[in-house]
């Protein structure tokens, strides 16, 4: 009496254990197709996506009052003061609050503006005056 009482609270859980191993085996199969594809990723070098700490550095930093076009940030919407410091795109011209332009660009190496991209040959613009 007792072996049928076993055996039928056992079944279900043996169903639920194989139906358990099936959903596994398919998780592992879904997430091991993925990291294939993301390793292919940071092989390429990191500068492709954003601009590093040391380009922002070398982009022309003004203030709001020196802005060519514009005062307003197209990254916050908000208005760049005359004192506050601020973001030059070189190229375009286009400005952008110092802290917002970094965000951006260390994420995206084109102008949120215009989409003109970021050469990385006009960072070194400035050491060109260099003679050689
Ligand atoms: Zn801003
Ligand atoms: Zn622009």
């Amino acid at each position: 009496m007792l072996d049928s009482v076993l055996l039928a609270l056992f079944l279900p859980c043996l169903g639920m254990a194989s139906l358990f191993v099936v959903y596994i085996c398919l998780l592992w199969y879904a997430t091991s197709r993925h990291p294939q594809t993301d390793t292919s990723l940071p092989v390429k070098p990191v500068s492709h996506q954003g601009l590093s700490a040391d380009e922002l550095h070398k982009l022309p930093k003004v203030t709001g009052k020196e802005l060519v076009i514009g005062t307003e940030c197209a990254v916050c919407l908000d208005e760049i003061q005359n004192e506050q410091p601020a973001r030059l795109v070189p190229g375009c011209n286009h400005g952008f609050h110092l802290e917002c332009a970094d965000t951006w660009l260390s994420k995206h190496p084109i102008c949120p503006v215009c989409r003109a991209r970021l050469d990385p040959q006009l960072f070194t613009s400035s050491e060109k005056e260099n003679p050689c």
